[in-house]
């Protein structure tokens, strides 16, 4: 029984966001480019690790995490796990291309791609133990005795590993399924009753990570953001309001609902908290009370009375606006 399922991928929704925004001539345009690509591999490795879970059929009564946020000892992320009345099993997703090398001497990976390029990451070995021992601190304050088992997936079936650890459980997706077979084969650690608290207490202990606002988080200064209304069909910021929705100056496109991802974005970069002057600064508007109306439309909650109202959006919030973006932009 699947418990939670994948969460939407909002560091790689603000990501995407942020690099529209950043100024190209920006000295960490490249860094957060980079990110991008490392943040969308990583969402494609844990759609890949749901996608498991969802094809294959587990004997006994199991519970499955999906992007699990705990804290013990401290915070940390689960990519899965997998909970029975044998014990508790971490994945890790690791979606590294390349030839994989573990050097002895060094607690890293170093993969080689076959255009030549080497790249180090950290051994991916460290932080399963990390969250394996955070894990089990999180199970011994709670009273519950449960044995914490752990592996890194690799998506690549056809990729090569060199000089792997002894201490470093290594799968490829169709292994999965196996790996837990023979963990079920072990006597039983917990009692059905037991079991039903360990899924109780995950469940609610979990708290969805909130990465924004992104400036903020990577030490970028809103000023570096390009500001103004996106324009799709020719990738730029030149819409202006007109009537009803947005016009675009340089190519005549016209978009009803262009404001909502600039105000998304607002949210998901700049601050949690807007007002009406934020607004028309960031949108490039002069009208007060067409900002107003646009506020309105959009159901963002607020607080305070005229020029101090202040519209404010969390994640739930932001989650909202992003789904309305994505169904209005579909219809
Ligand atoms: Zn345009």
């Amino acid at each position: 029984m699947i418990v939670k399922t994948k969460a939407i991928p909002f560091k790689l929704i603000g990501l995407e966001a942020l690099v529209r925004r950043l100024l190209k001539s920006h000295p960490r345009y490249t860094e957060m480019e980079k990110n991008v690509r490392i943040t969308r591999a990583g969402v494609r490795g844990e759609k890949l690790l749901s996608s498991v879970f969802e094809k294959y059929h587990f004997h006994g009564e199991h519970y499955i995490f999906h992007d699990l946020n705990l804290q013990s000892s401290g915070l940390f992320q689960i990519d899965a796990l997998f909970v029975s009345t044998r014990g508790a099993v971490l994945l890790e997703m690791k979606n590294i291309a390349g030839d994989i090398y573990f050097p002895e001497e060094r607690n890293q990976l170093v993969r080689t791609l076959d255009n030549g390029q080497v790249d180090m990451f950290e051994c991916p070995s460290v932080q399963l133990e990390r969250n394996k021992m955070l894990l089990e601190d999180w199970f011994h304050e709670r009273n519950l005795s449960i044995p914490v088992y752990g592996a890194v997936v690799f998506p690549r079936p056809q990729q090569i590993f060199e000089n792997t650890r002894n201490n470093l459980k290594i799968l490829f997706p169709l292994e999965i399924p196996v790996y837990l077979r023979k963990i079920e084969e072990n006597p039983p650690s917990l009692d059905a009753i037991a079991l039903q608290t360990v899924v109780h207490e995950l469940s609610s202990a979990h708290r969805e990570y909130n990465p924004f606002p992104l400036c903020h988080t990577y030490k970028i200064h809103p000023n570096a953001l390009q500001t103004g209304v996106y324009c799709e069909n020719c990738d730029s910021y030149g819409m202006i309001p007109i009537h009803k929705g947005w016009g675009c100056k340089r190519c005549g496109a016209i978009d009803r609902e262009a404001h909502r991802q600039a105000l998304l974005d607002y949210f998901m970069l700049v601050a949690p908290c807007m007002k009406n002057k934020d607004v028309r600064r960031f949108l490039h508007v002069e009208s007060y009370d067409k900002v107003r109306r646009l506020l309105t439309s959009m159901s963002i909650p607020f607080s305070g009375e005229r020029r101090g109202r202040k519209y404010c959006a969390g994640l739930e919030e932001i989650e909202r606006l992003w789904i309305d973006g994505r169904v209005g932009h579909s219809s």
